[in-house]
C-alpha cells in the first residue's frame, strides 16, 4: 500500500494541529510510521486519502456499532439537518431518547446527555461527590475514564500508549483524591477502604475494561466490589463508555448482572456524533442541577442531531433480538480462527474477548490487569499492526486498545482478515 497523500497531510497538519492529531492515539507513535488520513467509511470499510481500502476493527474507537454511514441513521440526519442544528432549549427529542433508554436499560430513572464520555465520567464522579459528601475515588491502573484531571492517573490507553499515564498538569491536589488500585485485586481495594473510612466517595471502574486492551473481570470481581461500597458507603460507577449499548443494551449491568448506582455512557449512545451520557436512580440524579446543587452544563447537550442519530442507532439494535448474539458470534470466529493460525505458526499469544471486544496479546500466559498488559510484547503487537494494516485491515494502532467489531463484518471480511493474519510473518 501507498500513503503518499497521508504522508503529505500529516506533515501539513504538523504544522497547525500539535502532534498533527486531534486525539493522541490516532498518530501512530506507538506503533510508528504515517497515521492514515481517512477520506470515507461505509459499512464495514473505511477509504483512505490515497484510496487505499481498510475493513475497520476499530469504528470510530466503538460507536459505529452499526457499520458506517447506516441508511437509516443517515436519513434521520438529513431530516433532522433541514429542521436546525441546535436550539440550546429543551426538545421533544431529548425527553424520547431519555424515556427509551431508562425503560430499557437496567436500574436507572434519570440520565443527563453531555457531549462526551469524558464529560459523562467527569460529571458523574461531581455527582457522586455531592450526593455522598466524601471526596476520594478509587480507580483502577490501565483504566481510562476519559481526560479530566482526577482520571489521569495510571490512566489506560493513550495516556499510557505514550508511557504518560499520569499527565503533567494534574496537581497533587487532584491526585491524592484518585486511590489506585489493581483491576481483579479485590484485597487491594478493601484495603483502601479501611485505610480511608468513610471518606471513599465511589468505585468507577470500566466493568470490562478496553483501554489497557480487552480485560475481562474475573472471580466475581464486580459482584465483590458492589459488595464493598454498601458496606461502606460509597456508590459504584460503571463507566459503559465502552460497554454500553455495546455487550448487551443493558450493557454490563444486564450482562454481569451487577447493579451498578452511577452509569456512564459515550460511543454507540450518539450512533456516530459526539455524545455522552450518566444516568442513575432519582435519589442520586435529583441533586443535579437545575433541581439540586450539583453544577453540570453543556451548550450542545442533547444537540438534537445526536440525539436522532443516538435515537435511531438504539432503535435498529433494540428492534433485532439477535443483534448482540451475532456480534459476539463474529467475534469468537474471528478469536478462534486467529488463534488457530497464529498456534500453528508457533507465535505465542493470548486473545481476551467479551461480546464485541477482543485484544490479541502477544509473548503472554494471560492479561488480567495492567501489569499483565505492560508484559506483553508490544513490538510484536506494533509488526502484527503494521502487516495487517499493509493487507487492508485497519486495528487500533496501540497494543493497549481494544478491537471494536462491528454488525457490518461478514463472512467475506472475516475471510479477508484471516487470508491477512495467515501471510504475518513472526
Ligand atoms: N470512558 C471510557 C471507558 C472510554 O473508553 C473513553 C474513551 O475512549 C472515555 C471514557 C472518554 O470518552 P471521550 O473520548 O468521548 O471523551
Amino acid at each position: 500500500m501507498k500513503y503518499q497523500r497521508s504522508s503529505a497531510l500529516f506533515n501539513e497538519a504538523n504544522q497547525y494541529i500539535p502532534g498533527g492529531v486531534n486525539s493522541p492515539v490516532r498518530a501512530f507513535k506507538s506503533v510508528r510510521g504515517v497515521p492514515v488520513f481517512m477520506k470515507s467509511a461505509k459499512g464495514a470499510y473505511l477509504t483512505d486519502a490515497d484510496e487505499n481500502i481498510y475493513i475497520d476493527y476499530i469504528n470510530s474507537w466503538g460507536p459505529a456499532i452499526l457499520g458506517h454511514t447506516h441508511p437509516e441513521v443517515l436519513e434521520e440526519l438529513k431530516i433532522q439537518a433541514e429542521k436546525g442544528f441546535s436550539f440550546g432549549a429543551p426538545t421533544e427529542l431529548e425527553t424520547e431518547i431519555a424515556k427509551f433508554i431508562t425503560e430499557n436499560v437496567p436500574n436507572i430513572d434519570q440520565i443527563r446527555m453531555v457531549s462526551s464520555g469524558t464529560e459523562a465520567c467527569m460529571s458523574a464522579v461531581r455527582l457522586a461527590r455531592g450526593f455522598t459528601g466524601r471526596d476520594k475515588i478509587i480507580k483502577f491502573e490501565g483504566c481510562y475514564h476519559g481526560h479530566s484531571d482526577s482520571f489521569l492517573i495510571k490512566a489506560g490507553s493513550g495516556a499510557v500508549t505514550f508511557g504518560n499515564p499520569n499527565s503533567p498538569g494534574v496537581t497533587q491536589g487532584t491526585a491524592k483524591d484518585t486511590l489506585l488500585a489493581r483491576y481483579n485485586d479485590i484485597d487491594q481495594v478493601e484495603a483502601l477502604f479501611k485505610e480511608n473510612p468513610e471518606e471513599i466517595a465511589a468505585i468507577i471502574i470500566e466493568p470490562v475494561a478496553g483501554n489497557m486492551g480487552c480485560v475481562l473481570p474475573e472471580n466475581d470481581f464486580l459482584q465483590k466490589l458492589r459488595k464493598l461500597c454498601d458496606e461502606n458507603g460509597a456508590l459504584l460507577i460503571f463507566d459503559e463508555v465502552m460497554t454500553g449499548f455495546r455487550l448487551a443494551f443493558g450493557g454490563a449491568q444486564e450482562l454481569f448482572n451487577v447493579k451498578a448506582d452511577l452509569v456512564t455512557y459515550g460511543k454507540v449512545i450518539g450512533g456516530g456524533l459526539p455524545v455522552g451520557a450518566f444516568a442513575a436512580r432519582n435519589e442520586i440524579m435529583d441533586c443535579l442541577a437545575p433541581k439540586g446543587a450539583v453544577y453540570q452544563a453543556g451548550t450542545l447537550s442533547g444537540n438534537p442531531l445526536a440525539m436522532r442519530a443516538g435515537l435511531k442507532t438504539l432503535q435498529i439494535i433494540k428492534n433485532d433480538s439477535e443483534f448482540f448474539d451475532r456480534l459476539a458470534k463474529t467475534t469468537e470466529v474471528l478469536d478462534t480462527e486467529i488463534a488457530k493460525i497464529l498456534n500453528e505458526k508457533g507465535i505465542a499469544h493470548k486473545i481476551n474477548r467479551k461480546g464485541s471486544m477482543m485484544s490479541v496479546f502477544f509473548d503472554t500466559e494471560g492479561v488480567s490487569n495492567f501489569d499483565d498488559a505492560q508484559k506483553a510484547n508490544h513490538a510484536q503487537f506494533n509488526r502484527f499492526f503494521h502487516h495487517m494494516l499493509n493487507n487492508g485491515v485497519y486495528l487500533p494502532p496501540s497494543g493497549y486498545e481494544t478491537y471494536f467489531i462491528s454488525d457490518a463484518i461478514q463472512d467475506e471480511e472475516i475471510n479477508k482478515t484471516l487470508e491477512a493474519v495467515r501471510k504475518f510473518e513472526n
